[in-house]
């Protein structure tokens, strides 16, 4: 198996004492999950509590996430289920977040697969903006807005995949070219409920749209947006490809000049999954 000497997520070199959770045998693990090195928050913080935890999504020093078979993307997501149920036992944690930065210039600063586990004790000022709107939407008009958008995307030029547990789309006025929204049909707040037939059908696709970034060639971000707890959110999968860099247009007026219409990446993910 490739591996690189100096690379500290290869399996000669992981650090043993940083193990929270090994899928596998301990010489020969396919997934190996330790504490971050370097975190942000931590259980011993007072004024940044929470946890960072690194997943290594392969032992080999080489392979990307999309090189990989469907069946081991299905683990991946059974980790991170695992684990956010593990992280959301502890009462003080409000927020897990579940991320993958791939390439450097989506912020990866190692080349060996991997993603993070982030959870604090506090909802981000974003998100519980963003909860509030989705419960007022639910009080006017008494269903979920992602349930509705569902419903609406199914029939929408930006649709790019569906089957009977997920669907797949290029979001609606899309602020990153090339964005892809994956959700699961049932409403559901956060990956812990996910059932084994969810979890394939999620896999399936999520192979298939990163292999199509794969030959866009480019680097790229993915989030779970998950809730804990709060039967009014519906969890979702947000997949970026960081082909456009913010200019002076973004940043001083907020105002987001996207290139690719959600209907044309639609229609280049069609083509590519096909
Ligand atoms: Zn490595
Ligand atoms: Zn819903």
């Amino acid at each position: 198996m490739p591996v690189s000497e100096n690379c500290v997520f290869c399996p000669i070199n992981v650090n043993k004492e940083q193990a929270e959770h090994i899928v596998g045998d301990k010489k020969n693990w396919e997934f190996y999950v330790i504490k971050n090195k370097f975190p942000a928050v931590s259980l011993d913080n007072p004024k940044a509590y929470g946890t960072q935890e690194v997943v290594i999504e392969t032992p080999d020093h080489n392979k990307h996430l999309d090189d990989h078979s469907e069946e081991h993307i299905k683990k991946l997501l059974d980790v991170y289920a695992k684990r956010t149920e593990v992280i959301s036992k502890n009462p003080r944690i409000e927020y897990v977040l579940i991320f993958k930065n791939d390439g450097g210039s989506a912020g990866a600063s190692l080349q060996h697969s991997h993603s993070q586990i982030f959870a604090t004790e506090f909802l981000p000022p974003h998100l519980f903006d963003k909860s509030q709107k989705t419960q007022s939407y639910k009080l006017k008009y008494g269903t979920c807005v992602f349930c509705d958008v569902i419903a609406k995307e199914r029939k929408s030029p930006r649709l790019i995949w569906e089957d009977k547990n997920i669907i797949c789309f290029a979001p609606y006025a899309s602020i990153h070219n090339y964005e892809v929204c994956i959700l699961p049909k049932r409403h559901i707040d956060n990956v812990t409920v996910l059932n084994d037939a969810e979890k394939k059908s999620f896999a399936y696709i999520l192979k298939r749209v990163l292999n199509a970034i794969d030959n866009l060639g480019l680097p790229y971000n993915y989030y779970f947006h998950q809730v804990i707890n709060d039967e009014d959110q519906h969890l979702y999968m947000k997949v970026i490809p960081r082909g456009s860099v913010w200019a002076g247009v973004e940043i001083g007026s907020g105002l987001i000049i996207n290139p690719i219409s959600p209907e044309d990446a639609a229609s280049f993910y069609r083509e590519e999954i096909k």
